[in-house]
């Protein structure tokens, strides 16, 4: 069975790439330079990659970009959105690429007669973003949305650009009939397959290369592999549609640095919060439907243990001799 996959050298589509090669599918990948082996030698060098890795060139903000490399797919899983906190230009860096991007890859497929389901990899901001009060009695569920003049007021960009495109992919996929499930994972944290350090992963990053401090954040965990073969399971699954909230543990940053000294005693981590404010409440996330699919997901523990490993090469040697 042929799929595409978009924004293949992503953090987690390289792993999505590879269980969908790993469980025999032919692959077409898309990304905005092909040529660049730091978004693709990772790739390449997949198990199965030698026959049944194609890889695309294709722009989100590009019209038609996508319709060639989706045309003969069974499965479209789009994943290809930037994630980034810090940005000059929120419309023109998040917002569009985001927007645009999904209906983009949307049109494609409702012009592709071959595409069976798309799996939209939304996320966690596209859920909870919308001010209601946290505490650890309540449980957060596919049925909250984020509210984008919230995202907006609050300046949360990269929530509003997920929150955004999630809306208009329920919407363009209602008004022309296509299979739609979307995936809303919280913070993926796990072992990198590609080289650039992506946005997530660097949370954990900063935590072991020198901060002075952690941030007064609870934080949704949710492990890579879990995240990339939930993909897989919605697309495989005949019964699976709608959202799936994809949240192993809500942390707080004090929490994982703890789990962290538990595991590297001698590793230097911040003493202290940012600011002396209470601490952000810890929630809870509905793990029901993501367990109706059969996901199972790994505790935080060994996420983070993963993650510090397989960032050994980028950390400071320095601080991290000891690991
Ligand atoms: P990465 O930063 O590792 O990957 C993002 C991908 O998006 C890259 O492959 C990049 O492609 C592609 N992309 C960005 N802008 C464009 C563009 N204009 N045209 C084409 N491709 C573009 O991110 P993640 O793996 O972390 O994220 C993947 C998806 O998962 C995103 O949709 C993100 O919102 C979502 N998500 C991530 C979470 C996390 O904690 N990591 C949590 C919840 C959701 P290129 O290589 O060509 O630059």
């Amino acid at each position: 069975e042929v799929v595409c996959v978009t924004g293949a050298s992503g953090y987690i589509a390289s792993w999505l790439v590879k269980l969908l090669l790993h469980r025999g599918y032919t692959v077409r990948a898309t990304v905005r330079d092909p040529s660049d082996p730091k978004k693709t030698e990772h790739l390449r060098t997949l198990d199965g990659a030698g026959e049944r890795l194609h890889l695309f060139k294709a722009d989100l903000l590009e019209e038609g970009s996508f319709d060639d490399v989706i045309d003969g797919c069974a499965g479209v899983f789009h994943t290809a959105s930037p994630f980034y906190l810090s940005v000059t230009d929120p419309q023109a860096e998040l917002i569009d690429p985001a927007v645009k991007g999904t209906l983009n890859v949307l049109k494609s497929c409702a012009k592709a007669s071959s595409v069976k389901r798309v799996i939209v990899t939304s996320s966690m901001v596209a859920v909870e973003q919308n001010g209601r009060p946290k505490n650890p009695d309540v449980v957060v569920d596919e049925t909250w949305f984020s509210i984008p003049e919230f995202c907006e007021k609050s300046k949360l960009w990269y929530p509003l650009s997920k929150t955004l495109a999630e809306e208009a992919a329920w919407k363009f996929s209602k008004e022309n009939g296509i299979d739609i499930v979307t995936i809303n994972p919280g913070m993926v944290i796990g072992p990198l397959l590609q080289p650039i350090l992506n946005t997530s992963s660097a949370t954990i990053l900063n935590l072991i290369n020198g901060s002075k401090t952690f941030p007064n954040a609870s934080v949704r965990w949710v492990n890579v592999k879990d995240v990339a073969l939930a993909h897989i399971l919605a697309y495989e699954v005949p019964s699976a549609s709608g959202r799936y909230c994809l949240v192993e543990r809500v942390a707080h940053y004090s929490e994982v640095v703890e789990i962290i000294r538990d595991l590297y005693p001698s590793i230097e981590l911040p003493e202290k919060c940012a600011d002396d404010k209470p601490y952000a409440p810890i929630y809870q996330v509905s793990k029901e439907r993501a367990k109706s699919l059969g996901v199972n997901f790994s505790p935080l523990e060994t996420s983070i243990k993963e993650t510090i490993e397989s960032l050994r090469d980028k950390a400071d040697p320095k601080r991290t001799k000891h690991l």
